[in-house]
């Protein structure tokens, strides 16, 4: 049996970005200290033991709790799973929330990853999505996490912004790579139907950039990273050799996490579950000893066959037909051969070295190809 994951949600945020759909709300300090109490007695509660090598705070923005939290929290995950020394352990940041005191008590705590979410460094992308950081403000954020001794920080980045030009991208992705960070993750822009950006561009004049111009962002961002010696692992992540996000890699390697916060879903066992969304709902329920899950469901054989490859097909290396077949009865080429041979011929899939593996064209088409397996 495979180590697990610890994924723990925070939910709040200083100020909410435009474009968010993500779960969260604006912070409120009071919430936030039950927030951080129904946490702890949530780990020690539901928590089951297991052997466990990541832990990862997710949001929201986790870097608005103190470092004495984020230390509670781990420390309720040191007695409630056996969580390996060695463990990788993430908290995903804020520039503007960075201070050098912070980042400090972050590492005493034991936090050994920063996912740092810079989104671009021209400042006026910036402001057009909301955000409340500049990009001279990133650039120190980095500078300090590496002065606290952050030897392990992955940067985020969007494109297909809303008047940004293959150019604008292209400088943002250099930016980066002046910052030397050991990992990149790169999100195209995802509009939902009611986001304020909408407005926003329709005032503002802002398009977005073509789906060909969205094809070239992606791809020639991708070449860049390449040639700086990134190595790109999934559909929207690059790493130097050995930095793989190893908590992501679960969720694509058919692996299992417990999950803890409102909103979180985690995998045990064959069960999914997915705790309530609202923050206040949450600390209600721990506090009354009622189930914090809204929902629970166990996972079929079929499903979880359906939903390995799935998430594998995000690898660059993809899934291994041969792991699949022992693992769940079936190998997936031969029971979806009819429908991936167009893939196959159109240049997008690759079934070779016993693997099923999506080329970069591929990845721009993901989800066509992914929707055969749901
Ligand atoms: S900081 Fe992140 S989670 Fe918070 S509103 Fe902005 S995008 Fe959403």
């Amino acid at each position: 049996m495979s180590p697990i994951g610890i994924y723990v949600h925070v939910p709040f945020c200083s100020a909410i970005c435009n474009y968010c759909n993500f779960n969260r709300g604006l912070l409120d300090e009071a919430l936030k200290r039950r927030y951080v109490d129904a946490l702890v007695a949530d780990i020690e509660q539901h928590g089951d033991g297991a052997a466990a090598d990541t832990v990862y705070f997710g949001g929201g923005t986790p870097s608005l709790l103190a470092p004495a939290e984020i230390a509670r929290v781990l420390e309720a995950c040191r007695t409630t799973f056996q969580l390996d020394a060695d463990s990788e352990i993430t908290l995903e940041a804020n520039p503007e929330t960075m201070s050098r005191a912070g980042l400090e008590g972050l590492r005493a705590a034991g936090v050994n990853r920063l996912s740092l979410g810079v989104q671009s460094f021209r400042d006026e992308e910036l402001q057009r999505l909301g955000r409340i950081h500049d990009a001279a403000r990133a650039r120190e954020a980095v500078g300090l996490a590496r002065e606290a001794g952050f030897d392990n920080i992955s940067l985020d980045l969007m494109l297909w912004l809303p008047g940004q030009t293959l150019a604008h991208w292209l400088a943002s992705v250099d930016a980066l790579i002046a910052l030397a960070p050991e990992h990149a993750s790169l999100y195209l822009l995802e509009l939902y139907p009611n986001a304020p950006l909408r407005d926003e561009m329709a005032r503002g004049g802002w398009a977005l950039p073509s789906d060909d111009l969205a094809a070239a962002m992606y791809l020639e961002g991708l070449a860049t990273l390449d040639r700086a010696g990134y190595r790109q692992y999934e559909i929207s992540n690059v790493a130097r050799p050995g930095r793989e996000s190893r908590h992501n890699l679960k969720y694509w390697t058919d692996g299992e996490w417990h999950a803890f916060g409102c909103g979180a879903h985690g995998t045990r066992g064959n069960v999914r579950w997915r705790n309530v969304p609202g923050a206040a709902d949450y600390v209600d329920r721990i506090r009354t000893g009622a189930d914090p899950a809204a929902e629970r469901r166990p996972l079929d054989p079929e499903t979880r066959f359906g939903e390995a490859v799935f998430m594998g097909l995000r690898l660059v290396d993809g899934v291994d037909r041969a792991a699949i077949a022992r693992r769940y009865g079936v190998d997936p080429l031969v029971r979806f051969a009819r429908d991936l041979d167009g893939f196959v011929e159109r240049g997008l899939l690759r079934t070779d070295e016993g693997r099923l593996r999506l080329t970069r064209d591929g990845f721009l088409l993901a989800n066509e190809v992914m929707a055969v397996f749901v």
